[in-house]
């Protein structure tokens, strides 16, 4: 089957009440020729928000994948896209916030699905507790704020009083010193909805390249799409001694379908490896 063929034309939903659609559908029209729509009959909501109100108790692509449920059920197509971000300190550079990014396609005409990830350090995702003492110039600056959205309520703990997507200095300076006359202190966070984050917006926009790459790369024996590295093979030989060392040597790349495996030496990768690497020539 001809891999265009699977996406070409199709009618998708996209699951999102956050405006992700502005950069996913654009990107799918171009590639695919696909028509894309929304719903405002989604209430991707329950799946949790970044301000607390409902805690976030699936895993990220769990969430991303019942929102292509959802999506699928409400607009009677047979293909969605289902999105979720989430945000906290960087797994391995924990002194750092980090941003990731899940889109999951579900295809159930094919019985077909594709996930991608992008975890990014670009990300503005921070928060700061006022008092009358505060600055918070250096936090705005951070935050990129006005361009990026702010949440303001009492506490860190407290969502009884909550305002969202404040972009405006005067509207900002007005709340806190509100909240402070009253309650002597409060909670800024930065708004991680898309729409209020032109940061994640633009992760989003370089996650959907991505898909569309995954989209296109098929499966040499079945030709499913979605062909990709499921593993590593570790091994690339010292160029000294000629014993093999923990580098990688090349990627495993497995078929969701029909399990078809095959190891593709990536052309970024080095064909030998420096002994300053070799447990032998390096101790
Ligand atoms: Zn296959
Ligand atoms: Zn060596």
């Amino acid at each position: 089957m001809d891999k265009t063929s699977f996406f070409q034309g199709r009618k998708v939903v996209i699951a999102t009440k956050h405006k992700k659609e502005s950069v996913i559908g654009p990107a799918l029209e171009k590639a695919f020729g696909m028509e894309y729509v929304t719903t405002d009959k989604l209430d991707t909501d329950l799946f949790g928000t970044f301000s607390g109100e409902i805690e976030r108790t699936e895993i990220p692509v769990e969430a991303a994948r019942h929102k292509c449920i959802l999506g699928l059920g409400v607009c009677q197509v047979d293909l969605a896209i289902g999105s979720e971000g989430s945000f906290g300190p960087h797994p391995d550079f924990f002194f750092l916030p980090a941003g990731e990014e899940i889109l999951v396609l579900m295809d159930r005409k094919n019985d077909l699905e594709i996930k991608v990830k992008l975890l990014s350090p670009k990300t503005n995702f921070s928060s700061l507790t006022i008092t009358a003492e505060t600055n918070v110039a250096d936090f705005l600056t951070h935050a990129q704020f006005p361009s990026h959205g702010l949440i303001l309520r009492k506490s860190a703990n407290d969502i009884s009083l909550i305002e969202k997507a404040i972009h405006d200095e005067k509207q900002l300076k007005d709340r806190i010193n509100w909240f402070l006359q009253n309650f002597g202190t409060c909670y800024l966070e930065t708004d991680m909805r898309a729409m209020h984050n032109p940061s994640r917006m633009q992760a989003i926009a370089e996650l959907t390249e991505k898909l569309i790459v995954k989209m296109n790369h098929c499966c040499p024996k079945c030709h499913t799409p979605g062909f990709s590295i499921t593993d590593v093979l570790r091994g690339l030989i010292c160029s000294n001694c000629a014993m093999p060392t923990h580098s990688i040597q090349s990627f495993i790349y497995t078929c969701s379908k029909c399990n078809y495996t095959t190891l593709e030496i990536n052309p970024g990768l080095k064909k030998m490896e420096d002994p300053m690497f070799c447990d032998y020539c390096n101790p």
